[in-house]
């Protein structure tokens, strides 16, 4: 039995969720008494390799190949099923990054196994690996076990495990030279979704302010922007406001729009839906400013402001210049 992290990177630079996966890895083999290891996939992908190499795990398999420059699903897919056919790992996590939920579909068909997809939790019994994913916009938590052979799949919701318990160590870096073949690949890369301008990554963001219905009208979204500006934050919004158009669809949070895991979460105005918190509850520390005492939101939140927000968010400006 062992334990595979495979990391995402762009442009030699670390995606946040890969430590995470990490420490859920390292966390769940020491668990089942088992080693682990960690994998990057690149081209030039040393430094990220030599990063690794200073983390717990019993080897960094650094994947080398010029087709793997420049993301796509077909050469991922071929590197990973070759590397798996030859190591034989028996339990591969990943984050649940947007490139994940692109080729690891791919990469568990190939393998005829099925992938246990956005896990929260898990628990281990009787030496067997339970994971927990959520169902229905979060409302309900299912228990998934693997059945039959391994390799086995899995990837990570952001902010489910934390990345600053990644445990530090020693690790040899084994150099993995796959045949990745141009004629596999029915893809030709463009520029990445995130360099488009406009275009936001909140589940990169260490600290997002998002609002809710509670601001009244789009005039008045300013306000809330003056904040996250003075916070050196990213906006955010409930559903609501996005489909009201008053902020982009890409700043939506929850079931339908991005899930999130910054250091600090400020809602304002904002309810607290269950198909908002599933997008958000992986966050470290949640402000709530919300008039209702009763607000769902003050049940997550670390610090509850009961106010008008009309009062309450001028005011913590005023404090923070
Ligand atoms: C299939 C499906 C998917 C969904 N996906 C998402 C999703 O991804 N993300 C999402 O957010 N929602 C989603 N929703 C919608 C969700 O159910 C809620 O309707 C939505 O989250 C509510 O947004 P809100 O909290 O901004 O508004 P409301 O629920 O209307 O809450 C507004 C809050 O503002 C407070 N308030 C009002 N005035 C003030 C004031 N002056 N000062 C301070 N507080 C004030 C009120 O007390 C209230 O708590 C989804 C729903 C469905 C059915």
């Amino acid at each position: 039995m062992s334990v595979l992290a495979v990391l995402e990177q762009r442009a030699g630079q670390w995606h946040r969720m890969s430590f995470e996966t990490l420490a859920a890895a390292q966390q769940i083999a020491r668990e089942l008494g088992t080693t682990v290891a960690a994998a990057v996939l690149g081209h030039g992908v040393e430094a990220l390799a030599n990063e690794l190499a200073a983390t717990d795990v019993a080897t960094v398999y650094a994947f080398e190949h010029e087709l793997l420059k420049d993301y796509t699903p077909d050469a991922y897919t071929m590197a990973l099923e070759a590397f798996i056919d030859l190591f034989s790992p028996d339990i591969l996590l990943f984050p649940h990054t947007y490139q994940v939920r692109d080729y690891l579909p791919k990469l568990a068909t190939r393998l005829n196994r099925v992938a246990v997809t956005g896990v929260i939790a898990h628990r281990i019994e009787d030496g067997e690996l339970t994971l927990v994913r959520q169902l229905f916009q979060g409302k309900l938590n299912a228990d998934v076990r693997f059945a039959g052979e391994a390799p086995h799949l899995a990837s990570l919701q952001a902010g489910a495990y934390r990345a600053d318990h990644v445990a530090k160590g020693a690790a040899p870096i084994e150099v993995i030279l796959p045949s990745v073949e141009l004629s596999g690949i029915r893809t030709r890369p463009l520029a990445p979704f995130r360099a488009a301008e406009h275009t936001v990554d909140l589940s990169a963001a260490e600290r997002i302010v998002s609002v809710g219905r509670g601001i009244k009208e789009a005039d008045n979204i300013p306000l809330i922007e003056k904040l996250a500006t003075a916070l050196g934050a990213e906006l955010a919004a409930s559903r609501p406001i996005c489909d009201a158009g008053w902020l982009p669809m890409e700043r939506q949070v929850g079931s339908s729009g991005q899930t999130v895991a910054p250091k600090l979460y400020v809602a304002i105005g904002i309810s607290g839906a269950i198909q908002h918190l599933v997008g958000m509850k992986g966050a470290r520390t949640v402000v709530a400013i919300n008039k209702d005492p009763g607000a769902p939101i003050f049940e997550i939140a670390d610090y509850g402001i009961v106010g008008d927000l009309f009062q309450v968010v001028p005011a913590i400006i005023e404090a923070l210049k």
